[in-house]
């Protein structure tokens, strides 16, 4: 046998890490990288956040795990936290995102079903978007990359093309139960959701009576400047799934909901395991004491514009390598002329850390907490990487223009 001992599903780079500091990365032989991955939008508060590890440690030393066969005080805290802080009345706890949107369908179907429209069952989702890798979120998602050779789908998902209120309200049927959308399509590219798109989306879930999921995952947290993505919009889903910066780096979900779409998510009708487990809310209250503090949002929105200030003109000078910037907040899209894998090992040579994305985009999400001299050492590093990239091209540099 030829199969390494950890099966081969990803594509990784040679790069082992030993330990992190606030945003920065360092391997077992000595090399520093800064951090503009932050484990994909899952280190909001950078590696080894004092307070973060306090918590932990603490919770460590008292208990783990109990199930949800009992109460869990930390699983209390974190939901009324979350509900006071969101337009949700309800929250349940999970591992992943793929989880927490799991969730959502399931309730977005009960909701329904428990009325007595024993058909309503379908979700529309956009095309380009991405709610995780179970089988049935890859059958949301419909991607072929995630689909081949894992048929048959999972029946219930109709796609529509993202950012096109028309064609959503012609995909609606009689069996039509709920649309999902992510504010900002994070694996597919960093393309942003126009605010009257989330409008338009939600106006036809009221009239159609349609339940609206917004999937969080990766706008959630604060990544955006808000805590939540949806308020830039001035809208507010139904039900919400988040993960990723939730625990800061600890594997815990969320599925947001108001009462009126939870009301039938009875005793014994949902579950999870592990899901919400007192080391997992220990951690998330630990992010949410940070994310909470008057300050941080704002802080977040300073240091983002910052960001945006210093990077937009240095994409405008690379012609030949960066088509356009995008995002809001902390997430950051580039979009490459030249393939963004060759873009990513430069600025690892330089020793910055992205992260691709569809639509041969380079995603930026640093952690929450970086500084502005963090700002100007990871701008400089883009530039002499994009430099770099026109340098290094076997082809003429006019090749790439357009
Ligand atoms: C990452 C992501 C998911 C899947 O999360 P997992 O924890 O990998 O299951 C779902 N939706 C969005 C928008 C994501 O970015």
């Amino acid at each position: 046998m030829s199969i390494s001992a950890v099966m081969p599903n990803y594509a990784r780079m040679d790069l082992v890490f030993d330990r992190g500091q606030g945003a920065m990365l360092y391997t077992a032989d000595g090399r520093s990288f800064l951090d503009f991955g932050a484990g994909i939008a899952v280190n909001a508060l950078g590696h080894a956040h004092p307070h973060l590890v306090m918590a932990l440690k603490a919770q460590a030393e008292k208990l783990w795990h109990t199930s949800n066969l009992y109460r869990v005080a930390g699983q209390e805290k974190l939901a009324e936290r979350l509900v006071a802080n969101s337009f949700a009345d309800t929250a349940f706890f999970c591992n992943s995102g793929a989880e927490a949107m799991e969730c959502a369908v399931k309730m977005a179907r009960r909701y329904h079903q428990a009325q007595g429209f024993k058909d309503k069952y379908r979700v529309i989702t956009a095309r380009g978007g991405f709610h995780g890798r179970t089988l049935a979120m890859i059958s949301a998602g419909a991607q072929e990359k995630h689909l081949d050779g894992f048929a048959p789908k999972v029946d219930g998902f109709d796609q529509v093309p993202f950012g096109n209120l028309n064609e959503a309200r012609a995909a609606i049927t009689p069996q039509t139960a709920a649309v999902v959308v992510e504010a900002i399509q994070g694996e597919g590219g960093i393309i942003p959701a126009d605010p009257s798109y989330l409008q338009g989306l939600r106006a036809m879930a009221d009239e159609f009576g349609l339940l609206l999921i917004m999937d969080e995952v990766q706008t959630g947290m604060g990544r955006t400047g808000k805590l939540f993505a949806y308020e830039w919009a001035g809208i507010t889903p139904d039900i919400m799934a988040l993960a990723k910066g939730l625990g800061g780096g600890f594997p815990v979900g969320a599925c947001l909901a108001t009462e009126r779409a939870a009301q039938f998510m009875t005793a014994g009708t949902h579950g999870s395991t592990f899901g919400g487990n007192p080391l997992a809310m220990a951690a998330a209250n630990a992010v949410m004491d940070v994310m909470l503090e008057k300050k941080f949002l704002p802080s977040v929105n300073a240091v983002a514009e910052q960001l945006w200030a210093k990077l937009t003109p240095v994409v405008a000078k690379h012609t030949k390598v960066f088509e356009t910037i995008r995002g809001k907040g902390l997430m950051i899209g580039l979009k490459c002329k030249v393939p963004y894998t060759d873009v990513l090992t430069q600025m690892m040579h330089q020793g910055l850390l992205a992260v691709g994305a569809g639509d041969n985009t380079i995603r930026l999400l640093p952690p929450l907490i970086i500084t502005e001299a963090e700002v100007d050492a990871g701008v400089a590093m883009i530039d002499r990487a994009a430099t770099a990239v026109v340098a290094s091209s076997q082809l003429p540099a006019e090749e790439f223009s357009e």
